[in-house]
């Protein structure tokens, strides 16, 4: 039986590769300029998913849409990756002990559907 802590360990190793191999240093603002208006794109519209400038976010199109500050949505997009090999990891383990257990109910339910 692994100890609590090297457990832990495990997942912070896991963790700390994803930050590393996500970790890409910031675009030029002077590249993202918006090509209708020429000016930087700062906001990013969740409706139609793509990165506006100040005054995309004024003009009709986008008027309704929820818009939220580029950095903020990198910030959230990265949580967001984190979430996958954390919930696999606490899987994993949380499954550890119990694989034995799906095993028979899946061979289980394989018997079930081919009767009929
Ligand atoms: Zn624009
Ligand atoms: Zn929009």
């Amino acid at each position: 039986m692994k100890s609590t802590i090297s457990q832990k360990r495990e997942l912070n190793d896991i963790v700390g590769a994803h930050l590393l191999k996500h970790h890409v240093p910031p675009r030029e603002p002077s590249k993202q300029l918006c090509s209708l208006h020429q000016e930087e794109r700062k906001l990013y519209c969740l409706q139609d998913q793509e990165a506006i400038c100040l005054v995309c976010m004024k003009v009709k199109e986008h008027q309704n849409h929820p818009v939220c500050p580029i950095q903020e949505r990198a910030v959230l997009t990265l949580q967001e990756e984190l979430k996958e090999p954390l919930r696999l990891m606490k899987e994993k383990m949380k499954a550890f002990g119990h694989i034995k257990d799906v095993e028979v109910k899946m061979a289980g339910h394989i018997k079930v559907n081919r009767v009929h």
